[in-house]
């Protein structure tokens, strides 16, 4: 057969699938015989709610014939797996089956449609011939409908495959499809249609030369919705003009006889060139198709702009997502994160909290990835000095980002990195990536002796960061160990939150150098609370203990029948500026969103959590003017 037929061929085998998109069953529902076993998950990517959710219910097999469904729902993933572009967003992805029995094998095949007469007793009451075409298999869709979302509720696309080998399909809400040779190809084609709204490419609605004469000769004016067919020539209107090839004319083909399928071959042999080929959406003339076959039109690779609309729509699920991170990050060791949606493009971003700002590192390649585990080397030096935040990209995947997770550092005590782990008894508080800076939750009170405990002191020297400025740096008491540092906070040190960091001194060849430890928050002094909040005119007092020039405000205020914070930070600036007085006095001007009425004052120190005032103290509320 020579070449110039091969085109018809593959579109005769698709015009199966025309009728299928618009038909639904036109008989009453039978009831159905059978019973749903279950839903099992077998491609598993992360939670439902993150993830495209593809699910395979069984139809007319038997009980007996559960084996050979689940070999067949496991046949179709594996073909969405390698099937571009499925295969590049597979880590989108999850897949269920739902095993349901039917009393008897098949499909209903009814005799006036050429079928074979046989009727089966089975659970969705599949049957050829809807709409009187034989191949147009449907299964009843209400039924189908509700085991969905009793067993895989955030389905996105499901498909019911039909145990006979009678040729058939359709698309539509729930597709269906058969066990004929090509089905795993038909279901992917399918999937175009009810999963991203893709239309058919191919030109004719029964076959060419089957439809009646004029029937199929110039498509409506009218403009069709899906990405994939137009009926607009201007290039400069042409809804995937962004993906038009240099060098093609617009419109790159013409049907010379729109009574017609233009069955002429590729004009670009070999090549996929993006234009305007006429022959589309069911019509010969005035429809055009972005490229000269697509799987849209005939089995084969999707076409760049079918891919381009499939792929915006997986984009969305595609993001990674990231595991709190329980156990310490050691450094100088491999680090194991668990998660979901890695993939060979994930990188690894680090910030880490020191004393005076956070430092950026990576992004870090891992040196082994899964669809869940991530693998990478975190550096043994120049890096262990605070509190890590941790957040994976996937760069091959639209550069979507995971949550940002915090997690503590532990530094490499071999490699001279101190790292401190408890003060005054109290071991640093479980990671958060909203505080971002590693705490012990105890008071240091000045004047007095602070015990330091962590691994890898070596000629160390203690810094103490305050809104004030370095209280050091702080030479240790006699005695001290590579586990144990004594200081004294000198008396003069303001309340508030004062930031810990043991610093290593190093004698090289070239002269001193320094490693420096994790930096660990603890409130100095005292923990704030309010005694009493006093107005006068425009001015509002505040008086309790603990206030820093770091302290920012919470100001609730009743407004209508809700209450509104007119305080906290906004672009990381406090909305209500504090005039310091001292540690136990602060004031502020009634802010211009303020109404009259009940008000409560709280007052946050940084980290915030948990070095604050209490939320519920009577004495921080006041009535504003
Ligand atoms: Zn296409």
């Amino acid at each position: 057969m020579s070449s110039r037929h091969r085109p018809a061929r593959r579109l005769a085998t698709l015009a199966a699938l025309l009728p299928l998109v618009v038909l639904l069953p036109s008989a009453p529902a039978l009831a159905g015989g059978g019973r749903v076993i279950g839903a099992t998950k077998i491609v598993d990517h992360g939670p439902g709610s993150a993830r495209y959710t593809v699910v395979v219910i069984a139809e007319g097999f038997r009980e007996v014939e559960q084996a050979s469904f689940a070999a067949r729902a496991s046949e179709y993933a594996t073909h969405l797996r390698t099937t571009a572009p499925f295969s590049a967003w597979w880590q989108t992805f999850n897949v269920w089956r739902i095993d349901v029995a039917s009393n008897e094998s098949g499909a209903d095949d009814p005799v006036e449609c050429g079928g074979t007469g046989l009727v089966v007793d089975t659970y969705f009451d599949a049957r050829f011939c809807a709409g009187g075409i034989r191949r147009a298999l449907v299964v009843n869709q209400s039924t189908a409908r509700a085991v969905l979302d009793a067993h895989v509720p955030e389905w996105d696309m499901a498909l019911v495959i039909v145990n006979t080998t009678v040729y058939g399909g359709t698309g539509g809400g729930i597709a269906t499809t058969s066990l004929a040779g090509s089905w795993k190809d038909i279901a992917i084609h399918e999937f175009g249609h009810s999963g991203f709204g893709l239309a058919d490419e191919y030109e004719y609605w029964a076959g060419c030369g089957a439809d009646p004469p004029g029937s199929r000769d110039h498509h409506p004016a009218w403009e069709p919705s899906a990405p994939n067919v137009t009926i607009q020539t201007d290039p400069a209107l042409v809804k995937w003009r962004a993906l038009f090839h240099p060098a093609v004319p617009i419109p790159t083909t013409e049907n010379p006889d729109c009574a017609l399928c233009d069955l002429r071959p590729n004009p670009y042999p070999g090549e996929v060139r993006v234009g305007l080929y006429e022959g589309a959406d069911y019509y010969h003339c005035d429809a055009y198709r972005p490229a000269h076959t697509c799987m849209m039109r005939a089995f084969g690779a999707f076409c760049p702009v079918c891919r381009n609309r499939i792929e915006q729509t997986l984009k969305v699920f595609a993001r990674p997502l990231l595991d709190p991170i329980a156990a310490p990050l050691r450094a100088g060791t491999s680090v194991t994160l668990a998660g979901s949606g890695f993939g060979a493009g994930s990188v690894v971003n680090l910030w880490v909290s020191t004393a005076t700002g956070a430092v950026s590192h990576g992004p870090y390649v891992p040196t082994a990835v899964s669809p869940t585990t991530l693998t990478w080397d975190l550096p043994a030096v120049d890096l262990a000095q605070g509190y890590a935040s941790v957040r994976v990209v996937n760069t091959d995947a639209g550069y979507l980002a995971s949550e940002v997770r915090g997690a503590l550092l532990v530094g490499d005590a071999a490699a001279g990195v101190p790292t401190i782990l408890a003060i005054n008894g109290t071991p640093l508080a479980p990671p958060e990536a909203s505080v971002g800076l590693a705490h012990a939750d105890t008071v240091v009170a000045g004047g007095g002796g602070v015990v330091l405990v962590g691994t890898g002191f070596a000629d160390a020297l203690v810094n103490v960061f305050t809104p004030e400025g370095n209280l050091g740096p702080l030479t240790p008491a006699p005695g001290h160990t590579d586990t144990h540092v004594g200081i004294t906070i000198p008396a003069s040190a303001p309340a508030g939150p004062g930031t810990f960091q043991v610093v290593n001194r190093r004698a090289t060849p070239g002269g001193t150098t320094y490693a420096n430890s994790n930096a660990v928050a603890a409130v100095l002094v005292a923990v704030p609370t309010i005694t009493g909040v006093a107005v006068a005119g425009a001015t509002i007092t505040v008086r309790g203990t603990g206030f820093s020039r770091a302290s920012v405000i919470n100001l609730f205020n009743r407004q209508g029948s809700g209450v509104v914070n007119l305080g906290g930070l906004s672009g990381g600036v406090p909305r209500v500026p504090l005039a310091f007085v001292s540690d136990t006095e602060f004031t502020f001007a009634r802010p211009a969103g303020a109404v009259a009425g009940p008000a409560f004052v709280e007052v946050l120190n940084p980290p915030f959590i948990p070095f604050s005032s209490s939320g519920s103290d009577p004495d921080g509320a006041v009535t504003l003017p």
